[in-house]
C-alpha cells in the first residue's frame, strides 16, 4: 500500500480531470458492490453522505431525510442532533421504525442507515430490520442509503452482501482510501446520472478541488486488493474470537462492561464514562492505543499474536481498575 502511494506521489497528487487510479478504484468498488452502478469520489465520508442526500433530494423532489437513533453519517447538521429536515427512527426496532417512516413517507427523500452502527459502538442491524427498511422505502419511492463507511469491511461486497439487502445508494470512506482522505458515494445509474457533466451542465454540480485525489485512490485500490475474500474471512473469524475472549476477560476481572460487534469490528461498552476512561488509560499504559470510545477493528496487518497481546493488556488494565476500586475506603 505504501509503495502504491509512493509511486503515485512521484506521478502527481492533483489533476484537473479523471485519473487512472480513479478508474481502477471505481472498477474495484463496482465489482464488489454491483449496486454501485456509478460512483463518485470525495475527500471524506462526510462529503459522500452530503452528496447522497443531495442526490436523493433532487431525484425525489422531497426535502426531509430519516436516520436511525445513535447514527453517525459525518459532520452534517441534517444528521447530527435534532434538525427540522430530519426524522429520527429507533434502531433495530423494526415495527416502530417502519411506522415512523411510513407516517412521513410523502416528505422523505432518503432513509440513511449504517448496517453496523460504528460511532454508537459497533452495533449490527438485524437482517430483518434492514429488509423492512428496504421494503418500506421501496413502497414509498424513498431512496435507501447504506452508509458503509464503517461496515464495508464485514463482507467482500460490504454489509449489503453480508446481509443480502441492496440499497439505491451507498456511502463509503475510511478503508477505501487506505488511510488517506477519501470518500465515495454511488448507486443506481439514474440517480447518479444527475451528477453527469458529460452532456452539458449537470442537474447537480459536484465540484471539489481535491475530489478523487489520486494519492488516496492509489492507496485505496492497493488496500482493497489486500482485502480479499480469504482475508475478510480470516479477520472476521479473529474478530469473533476476540469478542468472545474479551467478554470472558472482562467478566473474569469483574469489570462491568458489554462487548458488541460484527465481523472484524468490536466495541467495549463499560457501564459508565469513568470506567470507559480508566480502561482507555489503563490500556494506554500497557502500550495499547484504542479509540477512547472503546470501538476497534482488526485489520489485515493483525494476527493471533496481536489479539493475544490486546487481551492480556485488557486483563491487566481491568484487574488494576477493579483492584483500585476495591481498595478504596
Ligand atoms: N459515516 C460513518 C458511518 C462514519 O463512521 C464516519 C466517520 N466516522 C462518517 C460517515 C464520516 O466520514 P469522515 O470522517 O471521513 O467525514
Amino acid at each position: 500500500m505504501l509503495a502504491a502511494a509512493e509511486r503515485q506521489l512521484a506521478l502527481g497528487t492533483a489533476f484537473p480531470g479523471p485519473t487512472e487510479p480513479q478508474l481502477r478504484l471505481a472498477r474495484l468498488l463496482h465489482e464488489r458492490v454491483p449496486s454501485m452502478e456509478l460512483v463518485r469520489f470525495t475527500s471524506s465520508g462526510t462529503e459522500a453522505s452530503l452528496n447522497a442526500i443531495r442526490a436523493a433530494r433532487r431525484f425525489t423532489g422531497r426535502r426531509r431525510i430519516a436516520r436511525a437513533e445513535g447514527s453517525y453519517h459525518g459532520s452534517l447538521d441534517e444528521t447530527m442532533g435534532p434538525h427540522p429536515d430530519t426524522v429520527v427512527f429507533p434502531f433495530n426496532r423494526t415495527d416502530a421504525a417502519a411506522t415512523l417512516i411510513q407516517a412521513h413517507a410523502g416528505e422523505l427523500a432518503a432513509v440513511l442507515i449504517e448496517p453496523v452502527q460504528g460511532s454508537a459502538g459497533m452495533i449490527p442491524a438485524t437482517a430483518d430490520f434492514l429488509r423492512r427498511l428496504r421494503e418500506v422505502t421501496a413502497r414509498h419511492g424513498i431512496v435507501l442509503v447504506f452508509d458503509e463507511v464503517v461496515s464495508f469491511r464485514i463482507g467482500w461486497g460490504g454489509a449489503q452482501e453480508y446481509f443480502g439487502v441492496t440499497p439505491e445508494l451507498t456511502v463509503l470512506g475510511k478503508l477505501i482510501g487506505g488511510g488517506f482522505p477519501l470518500g465515495a458515494f454511488g448507486g443506481r445509474a439514474d440517480i447518479m446520472a444527475q451528477f453527469d457533466p458529460s452532456r452539458g451542465a449537470p442537474a447537480i454540480p459536484h465540484p471539489g478541488s481535491l475530489n478523487a485525489n489520486p494519492m488516496s485512490l492509489a492507496a485505496g485500490a492497493a488496500t482493497l486488493e489486500l482485502l480479499t475474500r480469504e482475508e475478510i474471512a480470516r479477520i472476521n473469524e479473529l474478530g469473533e474470537q476476540l469478542r468472545s475472549r474479551l467478554g470472558a476477560a472482562l467478566d473474569e476481572a469483574g469489570l462491568d462492561a458489554r462487548v458488541t460487534g460484527c465481523g472484524s469490528l468490536f466495541a467495549i461498552h463499560p457501564s459508565d464514562a469513568t470506567l470507559r476512561l480508566r480502561l482507555f488509560l489503563g490500556l494506554y499504559n500497557e502500550g495499547v492505543l484504542i479509540d477512547p470510545r472503546g470501538v476497534g477493528t482488526i485489520s489485515t496487518a493483525l494476527g493471533p499474536a496481536e489479539v493475544d497481546r490486546f487481551l492480556e493488556s485488557v486483563a491487566t488494565a481491568a484487574g488494576r481498575i477493579i483492584g483500585h476500586t476495591a481498595a478504596r475506603p
